[in-house]
């Protein structure tokens, strides 16, 4: 899932300060299972922010709404009629529902009030972890399926580095040494041959290097045409 958390107050308060009637739209998919954009969210955030303002003097309106899911249109039309009382949207959706109510709603602004981090999964209460830099390019099927991109501090393919100590990253002791893994997971399966297959230099125009992406799946087009 897309992990997001939310932005610091005095962040959210300044992007807002020009602004009287603020529309806070939530979505209830990554950032719900998250706890940083969800219905509950955009109330504590709503509260937060009317006692904040109210300290400092300003006159502010907060209006709170939460839609299944922010990055597609036919969900967003549920909130357009509180869309067009509000002078500002104040989204905590990540970066592509906060760009959905943007192209959607071109006439408001749409301000981000979520730091969009990464793509993760839950390692424990209250713990998210990355798991994938979205490149477009799987290598999980040689790697016993643990991504050496997002999971070794330097996405190294052909690992380890010489700094991996006691199964650890020598970035960052708390982080597992993504190539310790691998080679545990290999050697458990009995394809430690696999590691020693050297890999290719990546190519990395299927990631973000080769600019913005766009999948087209044109059976689907022509189904929606007809
Ligand atoms: S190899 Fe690429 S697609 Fe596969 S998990 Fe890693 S970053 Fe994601
Ligand atoms: S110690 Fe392991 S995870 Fe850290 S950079 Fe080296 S190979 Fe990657």
């Amino acid at each position: 899932m897309i992990v997001a958390e939310q932005k610091p107050l005095d962040e959210i308060k300044a992007m807002i300060a020009d602004y009287e009637k603020i529309l806070i739209v939530g979505c209830g998919t990554c950032v719900t299972v998250c706890f940083a954009g969800g219905e509950k969210e955009v109330g504590i955030l709503a509260s937060s922010l009317r006692m904040a303002t109210k300290l400092d003097g300003q006159n502010k309106e907060f209006l709170e709404a939460t839609v299944q899911r922010q990055c597609e249109y036919e969900y967003n039309e549920e909130v357009a009629e509180q869309i067009k009382e509000a002078d500002v949207i104040l989204s905590l959706a990540c970066g592509i529902g906060v760009q959905t109510l943007t192209e959607q709603f071109p006439e408001k602004l749409t301000l981000p009030g979520l730091n969009t981090t990464f793509l993760g999964q839950p390692t424990e209460q209250g713990v998210w972890a990355e798991r994938c830099q979205a490149c477009g390019d799987c290598v999980l099927a040689l790697t016993g399926g643990i991504c050496p991109i997002a999971r070794c501090s330097k996405s190294l393919l052909n690992g380890p580095c010489g700094g991996s100590q006691n199964g650890k990253c020598e970035i960052d002791p708390d982080i597992d040494c993504a190539w310790q893994l691998i080679y545990d997971r290999l050697k458990a399966l009995d394809k430690l041959d696999l590691m020693m297959q050297i890999k290719p230099v990546k190519d990395w125009s299927t990631g973000r290097d080769g600019g913005p992406r766009r999948i087209v799946r044109e059976d689907l087009r022509l189904e929606a045409a007809s």
